[in-house]
């Protein structure tokens, strides 16, 4: 059986100024794998001494799995001297340099040079994606010794733990292990565990919540003798979760909200229409990314000035005149004239201010209405993001237009 230790790198836990929660979270979790974990220990950020460990730890164990130390900056050095005691190079990655691109992005903030350090990667390693910060884990192998590195901060550490490091490590272990997503949109990492705390605590199959691209998901994860076994484990909780968090639930395993919304529309064999301002016509992208969405898409407008929008989706113009174009009388009639103007059963419409700025109304940035029309009737939602994140902002506003399609569907258009 093959034997693993943890190695805990970080000079504050020395110092006593954090607890080493890695640790004990890595231990339960690799004791439920079947891997026995023979040694933990911990070490500063420290070159020297950290090859030492190294070296004792690759004479007793086959697997040692490292936390902390994966940071930008230069006291991070986890990976460096890791590599260095395998004898292996690191070059940069760029896939992985894109990503931790597209992650400030996301945040609005620009990327320091510093940052391209962590896309420095030893050329044959396996790569653990990062779904909560820009270090991706790794594991890497040397004559039969395993190393495997993870983040030190518990937010990044754990999703990467279940989503990666533990699929790599069933090798060593004669069970099978299971996990499935769990996904929902419109309510909170916290609310969401709130309404599953008591399963939480469950051992097999144990369930995780976690955030990611601003949605709320939990990783229900089974092991078992057989992959049979293990999905009749997780099988009656995936169930019981579905039922506590009802609407807010859309689906296992499936990659995002428009790939629900496009299944949701096939199966009840609608199509849907877009009227589009501040998203500026992403959520008809998002729809079209999905293949086969020509089965269920009809058109989208892109009705960015206030002319379009009276003129092509019928916008009343006192309308626009009172209210302004960021109203909710607007994005009922948006989606009411995409309705009218295309032959699809349901229209979606999404009017905001995306920012940064507000426009000349003075609205809050991240303000935003989406229009739900359909032949029963039309409703609007109103969101506030209280961000001034342009991309943020549109992303969100084009998920909120994508749920309300969904539960519209699901409450007016009933199967069958
Ligand atoms: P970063 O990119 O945030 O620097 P890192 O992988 O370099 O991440 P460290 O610099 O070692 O990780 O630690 C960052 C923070 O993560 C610590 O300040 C602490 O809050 C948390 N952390 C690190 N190691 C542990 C641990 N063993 N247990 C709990 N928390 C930890
Ligand atoms: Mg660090």
């Amino acid at each position: 059986m093959a034997v693993c230790e943890i190695i805990s790198v970080g000079t504050e836990i020395l110092l006593g100024d954090i607890v080493n929660t890695d640790s004990q979270f890595l231990a339960s979790r690799l004791a439920g794998l079947g891997i026995s974990v023979l040694r933990q220990s911990a070490v500063g950020d420290n070159r020297g001494r950290l090859l030492t460990l190294l070296g004792e730890a690759a004479q007793r164990s086959d697997i040692i799995i490292l936390s902390g130390g994966l940071g930008p900056t230069s006291d991070d050095i986890t990976k460096e001297v890791c590599c260095e005691f395998f004898g292996k190079e690191l070059e940069l990655h760029e896939p992985t340099l894109e990503k931790i691109k597209s992650y400030f992005k996301g945040k609005n903030v620009p990327m320091a040079e510093i940052n391209t350090k962590q896309a420095m990667l030893p050329r044959d390693c396996v790569i653990f994606p990062n779904s909560n910060g820009t270090a991706p884990g790794l594991a890497m192998e040397k004559d039969g010794k395993h190393i495997l590195l993870l983040p030190g901060p518990p937010r990044e550490l754990k999703p990467m733990f279940l989503e990666s490091a533990a699929p790599y490590l069933s090798r060593f272990s004669d069970k099978v292990i299971i996990s499935h997503s769990v996904r929902t949109f419109g309510i909170g990492e916290s609310s969401m565990a709130e309404k599953v705390a008591d399963l939480l605590d469950m051992e097999n199959p144990t369930v995780a919540p976690y955030a990611k691209d601003g949605e709320a998901l939990l990783r229900v994860t089974a092991l078992a003798g057989s992959e049979d076994e293990a999905e009749k484990l997780c099988a009656p909780v995936i169930t019981e979760i579905e039922q506590r968090l009802s609407d807010y639930f859309y689906g296992v395993d499936c990659g995002c909200i428009e790939e629900a919304v496009v299944a949701l529309l096939k199966e009840r064999r609608m199509k849907i229409a877009t009227a589009e301002s501040c998203t500026g016509g992403f959520i008809a992208k998002r729809i079209t990314n999905i293949p086969g969405a020509s089965e269920v898409f009809d058109c989208g407008v892109v009705s960015y000035s206030n002319e379009i929008k009276h003129k092509i989706l019928g916008v009343d113009s006192a309308a626009l005149e009172e209210y302004g174009a960021v109203s909710e009388p607007v994005a009922a009639q948006m989606a009411e004239g995409a309705l009218r103007i295309s032959g699809a059963d349901i229209a979606v419409s999404v009017t905001g201010i995306a920012g940064p700025d507000s426009d000349s109304t003075n609205k809050p940035v991240g303000l935003c209405f989406i229009g739900v029309a359909d032949k029963t009737g039309t409703e609007v939602l109103q969101i506030n993001t209280g961000r001034r994140d342009r991309d943020y902002n549109r992303y969100v506003c084009a998920s909120n237009a994508l749920n309300a399609a969904r539960l519209r569907i699901l409450k007016k258009a009933p199967k069958g």
